[in-house]
């Protein structure tokens, strides 16, 4: 149920700039998921479509940008990209990790017409 509220913001934030620009219709969202939040992009595909009737993003296609999840040692200083279970560096097997990218959520751009 997570998307619900995600796809809920996200389409208030699009009708908001599409209405904004005095846009007839959204044709397009670039959204951009990192892959550590858990969102699949085809649930917020199908919340969105239920929540758009009747406005000018009825009918918009989702273009889902996913990041894959990325850690930084503190260590040593090198990035790579996380693997699931293994929370060590594979440089210097530290274990001071910062993550730093896979927990992105928003939209990049629309798309209107
Ligand atoms: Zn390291």
């Amino acid at each position: 149920m997570h998307e619900l509220a995600i796809t809920q913001s996200m389409f208030d934030l699009v009708l908001e700039q599409a209405e904004k620009n005095g846009a007839k219709r959204v044709g397009k969202i670039n959204l951009v998921i990192g892959e550590l939040t858990g969102v699949v992009g085809d649930c917020v595909q199908s919340y969105l479509d239920f929540l758009s009737k009747g406005t000018i993003v009825e009918g918009a296609t989702l273009s889902v940008q996913t990041v894959p999840p990325k850690t930084l040692c503190k260590e040593c200083g090198d990035t790579f990209e996380l693997r699931e279970f293994d929370w060590t560096c594979p440089r210097c097997h530290g274990s001071s990790l910062d993550i730093i990218a896979g927990k992105e959520l928003f939209v990049e751009s629309i798309e209107v017409e």
